[in-house]
């Protein structure tokens, strides 16, 4: 596939996001220091940082939503010849009690339903208290019918595979898995931008579950897991999979757009950068510089022109780029 770059325009210069602040039952009244935020009635359990309903916060589509402008200039941020629509959901997880145990659909039975996409996502423990961890997938031997029996008598937490948790851990859960975040870290989440969970199983709580729909998503044996970091001269690549790469990219001083992307990138690709501590100063010809504020989240689009980021002290960042699926050869005759 040939891969043209797109047009640059300062029109499409990198921009912030506004987190959403979504109310969880699971979930926190005092998100400080991670945020400046104090709950009302309900308490908030996830930071939405790259939601379609989140509000662009500086440059021309400021004020916009983003799912609007994945929708107006699909090609401006993703490059050609790309699927449509956002293609990654990221999040922070506050989670003061366990989640759900839950599963999300792989794309062909998310397809099956009527939805653009299933959902892989993964973890990253930006901090974790001593004891933390979560449920990524089912005990070694753990049958079907182990998990039904499970739900219906309340034992279903004997069958999770429990994972310790420490800050800097990287838990991939792919599609298919059966999981669960259990209090104790704060989570970047990194997910294919779908809104789809089946919840299998509430502890008691009496929220809706969608028990048969999590046992059609239900993999036994899934590739779920700890990943250890692969850390190469420039950068330390946190997780490198299907749909997303997460990357810690250390900025001494100041460093040029031209040296974020790793070779093996389409021409232009888009990008998020998330200040995980610290802020970023994003510079460039043409537009106003972009303050990146401590777990503020700038998009890179596609057809950015060039611009540096500088570390004033302190920053932490950490850029995520979705993996495009590769093109299907052509059937032979
Ligand atoms: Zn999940």
């Amino acid at each position: 596939m040939p891969s043209e770059s797109p047009i640059l325009s300062t029109e499409f210069a990198p921009f912030l996001i506004e987190p959403r602040f979504v109310a969880r039952i699971w979930g926190y009244r005092d998100l400080r220091p991670w945020y400046d935020f104090l709950a009302g009635d309900e308490p908030i359990g996830e930071v939405w940082l790259t939601g379609d309903d989140c509000r662009i916060a500086s440059g021309a589509h400021a004020g916009g939503t983003l799912g609007q402008l994945f929708e107006q200039a699909p090609a401006e941020l993703m490059g050609p010849a790309v699927p449509s629509g956002s293609p990654l959901l990221l999040k922070m997880i506050f989670a003061k009690e366990k989640l759900s145990v839950q599963v999300h659909p792989d794309d062909a039975m998310a397809q099956k339903y009527g939805q653009p996409r299933g959902k892989t996502e993964c973890w990253y423990a930006l901090a974790a208290e001593p004891g933390a961890e979560v449920a990524a997938g089912l005990k070694p031997g753990v049958t079907m019918d182990e998990i039904r029996a499970g739900i219906h008598n309340g034992t279903l937490e004997e069958s999770l595979r429990m994972l310790p948790v420490e800050q800097g851990d990287v838990v991939f859960v792919d599609a298919g898995t059966v999981h669960a975040i259990w209090p104790g870290s704060i989570l970047l989440e990194t997910q294919q931008n779908s809104d789809t969970t089946y919840r299998m199983y509430d502890y008691g709580r009496p929220r809706e579950l969608h028990i048969e729909k999590s046992l059609e998503a239900t993999h036994l044996t899934t590739h779920a897991g700890k990943i250890p970091p692969q850390v190469l001269s420039d950068r330390t690549v946190l997780l490198d999979a299907d749909y997303f790469r997460i990357e810690r990219i250390p900025v001494t001083g100041s460093r040029a757009s031209a040296t974020l992307a790793q070779a093996d990138e389409p021409v232009g690709n888009l990008s998020y950068l998330f200040a995980a501590s610290g802020a970023a100063l994003l510079s460039g010809e043409g537009f106003g510089p972009v303050e990146i504020p401590a777990r503020g989240i700038a998009a890179v689009p596609a057809a950015s022109p060039a611009f540096t980021v500088e570390n004033p002290g302190g920053l932490d960042l950490i850029r995520i780029s979705p993996r495009w699926p590769k093109p299907k050869p052509e059937p032979t005759r």
